[in-house]
């Protein structure tokens, strides 16, 4: 059993306590919270300088592209980063395993403890299927043209089933609304049964993505038309977020959101990745358009970003917002674990096993264990 106290505590689900104290069990098992020291014997605190909050969650990543680790130039634009991500494949199968472990020790070391994943291979499976941290994953379906909508579709099943079959949580999802035609999404909806918990989507990424649908030009559109995808993804659709009725109204996680406007917003989640967004396009969501108890924050994958760190993505979001402590910690860990469904994690509550994270002035992190 162990007494865990710092300047500050913060549950996340209920308001920060100064110098109050968390008991937790040998294997992090949250058994109660003191609002005062002296409630415990002095012999059994452990006192630290800095903050102590639940481990973080970290909502949108791709584990399995971490070997494109500096390879994409930076703020050249979303067409520019997919054709970098197609060179996926370039590289062995020892080098892409070597650098999955490399980035969940990073995430790891980091204080992260859950993680939203996307999945266009089986390539991480070795990796998750260790445990170490809990992982959601997307298995993606990126297909624009009308004609490979079965074999698409019959491919992912067969991979969410290598995910499922590990006891590994795993959904089939929609990449992005300019990538996957109306037809596509109602059979993704169709398929959803009691373990899936929620779905992802890349969201309004790119300016020229709201350009496609409502002007039905630009470049997204020259791109998509060039490679002959089905016409149906901008006839049929206005704006990106016309899918979501496609989707049945499921539970959704949005992410990046970067070139979203205020009408956009539903009652959905929303995932920012603010450095991932800096690093292709050079820009940021408008956070004001956000409710701030629904958005999450992920770190993308090492393709876009150098870093696998939420603390860093919030020291990104500070700056751009008037969002407190409190709330930039919600954002963090309680609004990601609720989002992908993670109980164990998140807050402070009683039976939880959220992890610990210590963190003295937002630039410097460890994690008790
Ligand atoms: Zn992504």
């Amino acid at each position: 059993m162990r007494f865990l106290t710092a300047d500050y505590l913060f549950p996340l689900y209920k308001a920060p306590i100064k110098e109050g104290v968390l008991q937790v069990s040998d294997k992090g098992e949250v058994i109660a919270l003191f609002e005062n020291r002296n409630e415990i014997p002095q012999d059994k605190l452990e006192v630290f300088d800095g903050i102590i909050c639940p481990g973080f969650v970290n909502a949108h990543c791709h584990l399995e592209l971490s070997h494109l680790l500096g390879i994409a130039k930076k703020e050249k634009g979303f067409l520019d980063f997919l054709a970098t991500v197609q060179k996926r494949n370039n590289f062995t199968k020892d080098a892409i395993q070597i650098a999955i472990e490399n980035a969940e020790q990073q995430m790891i070391a980091n204080g992260i403890v859950g993680v939203g994943d996307i999945c266009n291979t089986a390539d991480t499976l070795l990796q998750k299927r260790k445990g170490n941290l809990q992982y959601y994953n997307f298995i993606e379906i990126f297909g624009a043209h009308e004609n490979k909508i079965e074999a698409i579709f019959n491919d992912s099943i067969d991979l969410r089933n290598q995910f499922r079959d590990a006891k590994i949580r795993a959904t089939i999802v929609p990449h992005a609304p300019y990538s996957v035609p109306p037809k596509m999404m109602r059979k993704i909806a169709g398929l959803i049964d009691e373990k899936d918990e929620v779905l992802a989507i890349h969201m309004q990424e790119a300016l020229a993505e709201n350009e496609l649908f409502e002007s039905k030009k630009g470049a997204f559109y020259n791109w998509l038309s060039n490679i002959a995808a089905s016409s149906e993804i901008w006839k049929k659709r206005n704006r990106s977020i016309d899918i979501l009725a496609e989707l049945g109204n499921n539970k959704i996680l949005l992410v990046h959101n970067t070139f979203s406007k205020k009408e956009d917003i539903t009652d959905n989640y929303y995932c920012t990745c603010p450095k991932a967004n800096l690093y292709i396009e050079n820009s940021l969501p408008d956070y004001f358009i956000f409710n701030s108890e629904k958005l999450c924050v992920g770190t993308d994958s090492l393709t876009s970003n150098n870093s696998l760190s939420i603390l860093e993505e919030l020291q990104i979001i500070r700056e751009n917002t008037d969002f407190d402590l409190n709330t930039l910690l919600k954002i963090a860990s309680k609004n990601g674990a609720e989002a992908l469904g993670f109980k164990q994690l998140g807050t402070f509550e009683k039976g939880k096993i959220p992890g610990v994270n210590l963190i003295k002035g937002l630039n410097e992190i460890k994690v008790i264990e």
